[in-house]
């Protein structure tokens, strides 16, 4: 984000409200977009971690209001406890005090959603939620999704969809779709402009992967729906190929990071996989990279790691469900293969690496096409035209 783009962004009183204190894709989209809102938006995070110092740094406003029983409630479990809406009445209070400051709720998670509509409710503000997850079986519990799109029907002034894919599963679950705007996630392109040349050797050399090894990499949280598994699996098939994996369980999936490294150990592949837990170098780490890979077994809201491994100028193998169809051309932009097939993604990434000329085709266009198509201002602005028609409705009713 640049200064530029945050001093042209109309001057509305947003309070922002994200449940995460950690740095996810919403939480990264929200850092830009917070900036592009201005100085009179401030982000409440209901739990506090890294994301208050990323804010912070960006001269973003935050404050942290922590969630209580409703913080620890499973998305793909039932409806919550008394306990958990017990601490959901109370913390909506607290919101609802510091709502009368502001003209907008602007949420940026399902949970975040919740205490925003009782908070919007309490204090008579529009709520909006930025829609960024898929609102399908197994994400998220059957009465999960009902209670969600319901609630929105119900309170929310707007809906804010990151794909249409995500925008499509709202409205099977019972959304209304004239509640619905799609603004496509964007990527900041400055980190990556900033990469010198030598950024990718560099990034290997201090990892102490072989200058000369063919690399995969992928980027995600630690989840069993973001299909480390899928890759150790494909590398099994890929002999003398190596793969940074990059990322961390940022919302308590341990176990299933440690069974990753068993798994590793079992397929005799541990000295070609590189863990790097959570990493902020990201962009040198995709230039460090032949190949950028998204293993997602369930459709992907969207995919912002699929936007910055094309802006990484690597060529990309992705997922064919969600939001990823949206931004891969396959075979034009990058290659898409299904969810879960472990000999398909092997199968590409082979295709990639014996066709270099193909494969470095491949990643120009599909670098100008996240250019042109995926910015970060075209996110900001595409989310302010879509503030500024939810507001003029609610002026209108
Ligand atoms: N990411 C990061 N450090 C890591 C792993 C991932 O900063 O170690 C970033 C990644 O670059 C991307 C975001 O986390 O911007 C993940 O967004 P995505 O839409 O791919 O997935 P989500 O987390 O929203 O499910």
């Amino acid at each position: 984000m640049t200064a530029a783009t945050a001093a042209t962004a109309p001057q509305r009183r947003i309070l922002c409200i994200d449940h995460a204190g950690v740095l996810g894709g919403a939480e990264l989209s929200l850092r830009d977009l917070a900036v592009s809102f201005g100085e009179s938006a401030e982000v409440l995070l209901l739990a506090d971690g890294p994301f208050r110092a990323a804010l912070t740094a960006q001269g973003v406003r935050v404050d942290v209001e922590p969630l209580g029983a409703l913080g620890a409630v499973k998305k793909d479990a039932g409806l919550p406890s008394l306990g958990a809406l017990m601490d959901a009445a109370g913390i909506a209070k607290r919101v609802a005090r510091r709502a009368r400051a502001y003209d907008v709720l602007y949420a940026n998670s399902q949970k975040a959603f919740v205490v925003a509509a009782a908070a919007g409710l309490l204090a008579r503000r529009p709520v909006v939620w930025h829609l960024r997850d898929i609102l399908e079986e197994p994400h998220f519990s059957r009465a999960n999704i009902t209670a969600a799109a319901q609630l929105a029907n119900l309170r929310a002034a707007g809906v804010i969809a990151n794909s249409h894919a995500t925008a499509d599963a709202f409205v099977a679950a019972g959304g209304h779709r004239e509640l619905v705007h799609v603004v496509h996630n964007g990527i900041d392109v400055a980190p990556f402009d900033a990469l010198s040349p030598d950024a990718g050797p560099e990034a290997r050399r201090a990892l102490g992967v072989p200058a000369e090894a063919f690399v995969v990499a992928l980027f995600g949280r630690f989840h069993p729906w973001k299909g480390q598994q899928v890759l150790l699996d494909a590398l099994a098939e890929l002999p003398g190929v190596h793969a940074l994996i990059v990322g961390a369980p940022l919302f308590g999936e341990t176990a299933f990071e440690a069974a990753q490294h068993a798994r590793a150990r079992a397929l005799g592949i541990a000295d070609r996989v590189h863990w790097l837990g959570f990493r902020d170098d990201i962009p040198a780490l995709m230039r460090a990279a032949d190949v950028v890979v998204h293993t997602s077994v369930l459709p992907e809201p969207f995919g912002r790691v699929v936007v910055e491994g094309m802006l990484a100028g690597r060529p990309v193998v992705a997922t064919r469900a969600g939001g990823v169809p949206e931004i891969v051309t396959e075979g034009e932009t990058g290659c898409l293969v299904p969810p879960a097939d472990a000999p398909a993604l092997a199968r590409a990434i082979r295709g990639l690496r014996d066709n270099p000329a193909g494969a470095a085709a491949m990643a120009a266009r599909g670098a100008a096409h996240a250019r042109a198509q995926f910015s970060a201002g075209a996110m900001c602005a595409g989310v302010a035209r879509a503030l500024d028609a939810i507001l003029h409705e609610v002026a209108r009713a």
